[in-house]
């Protein structure tokens, strides 16, 4: 087995190997990249069913790594596959390639910003931390709540609470917010993120726009979005970057909003296979069809509601089933948190842990007015480090 390989940013000596950061090829199949790379296609037909259905999740223009001897030979290969695994191919001291799915070591930070508005909310928060997912992800929490073109004055403020993760010192992935709060005017205006993924106001009411509807009538969930699991039998990580709707075979498949067919083939893991672009630059993807509506191909303009297609086995699955998946920019995200939902407000036990949070973090705003707190700048402590391929810890080169 391989014991310790690197991971860095820069072609760098090591071993005397060469490290050559890559960008994964938009919409290349992992087979043509073993192709293309002169790799055993063993690397993929050994892998069982599920970790085969991972390698289609690669996201486009995910940053890879590659490390070669000074014979130019292949001796690791890191592709991630979401924010939190990745697919690492290694020569083995047999002179074999495998593969195997490990972990990415990430810190996270939990922070407290405080940000004075000098011009508009989204170039402020983006000029004090370099984050433009943060700053978006603020102007998303306040849309529908609060008028930011209007009569911002100078001693107007925000407070932000989030989780970033940091690889190598830099933030990486989309940063959790836990609650923010804006002052205007005197008035003080907050959200604040609770245990279902979404963000409430103060009374507890929901403003987010929720576009997206479930893709089939009455679902069935048979299986729930997760970045990284491990599988206690199988000693091994696991993925799921989707909801699976247990079906009959036939059962009607609907869009989940308007949008734009961009796909409509077949893969080797996800079978007969439909992705459709919505606005916002999300897009929505349909698994293990029997068969696509008549008439949709690449191209189709599709309605909300609209039938797509039809539930069946294709691709590596184990029975009937819808797969649906949910992408950011590429990024996979649970697609029950951009669902319709109703909200009547909250009651009994749901309403009492919803005030805990909001009272905790009111404490937080509060005192952040009062200390200021700006961005810590996290040590980038080395470009270089190793993982240690059975503990993924990283250590320093
Ligand atoms: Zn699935």
């Amino acid at each position: 087995m391989g014991r310790l390989f690197a991971l860095l940013l820069l072609p760098i000596l090591l071993f005397g190997g060469t490290v050559i950061p890559f960008k994964w090829n938009n919409g290349e199949s992992f087979l043509t990249f073993l192709e293309r790379k002169k790799l055993p296609l063993s690397v993929y037909y050994n892998l069982d069913k599920e970790d085969q259905k991972l390698t289609e999740d690669i996201p486009y223009s995910a940053n890879c790594q590659m490390v070669v001897n000074s014979k130019k030979i292949i001796q690791q290969i890191l592709i991630p596959v979401n924010d939190e695994l990745q697919l690492q191919i290694y020569l083995t001291p047999k002179k074999r390639y495998e593969l195997q799915v490990v972990p990415i070591v990430s810190e996270e930070h939990t922070e407290t910003l405080f940000i004075p508005i000098k011009t508009i909310p989204y170039d402020d928060i983006l000029k004090a931390t370099g984050s433009r997912n943060l700053a978006a992800e603020f102007v998303k929490m306040f849309k529908g709540k609060v008028d930011f073109r209007r009569g911002i004055r100078p001693d107007d403020t925000i407070v932000m609470v989030y989780t970033q993760k940091y690889r190598l010192g830099k933030p990486f992935s989309m940063p959790e917010v836990h609650g923010a709060m804006v002052e205007l005017n005197g008035k003080r205006h907050s959200m604040y993120l609770h245990t279902d993924g979404r963000y409430y106001d103060e009374k507890g009411a929901q403003f987010e726009k929720f576009i997206f509807k479930i893709p089939i009538r009455n679902p069935r969930i048979t299986s729930r979005f997760t970045k990284r699991r491990w599988h206690p039998v199988l000693h091994r990580y696991r993925a799921h970057v989707g909801v699976d709707f247990g079906a009959r075979p036939g059962t009607p498949i609907l869009a989940t909003g308007d949008g734009r067919v961009t796909f409509a083939g077949y893969s080797r893991g996800y079978g007969n296979t439909l992705k459709i672009k919505h606005s916002n630059g999300f897009i929505s993807l349909y698994a293990h069809q029997k068969s696509f509506r008549n008439g949709i191909r690449s191209g189709t303009k599709v309605k909300q509601g609209e039938v797509i297609g039809y539930v069946g086995s294709t691709g590596l699955s184990s029975g009937p089933h819808l797969h649906f998946g949910m992408y950011i920019g590429g990024t996979p995200i649970d697609p029950l948190t951009v669902m319709k939902k109703k909200t009547e407000g909250f009651t009994g036990k749901e309403r009492k842990a919803f005030l805990a949070i909001r009272d905790k973090m009111d404490r937080i705003f509060t005192s952040a007015l009062k200390t200021k707190p700006v961005r810590k700048p996290y040590f980038d402590f080395h470009n270089t480090y190793y993982v240690d391929i059975d503990t993924f810890k990283p250590k320093p080169f």
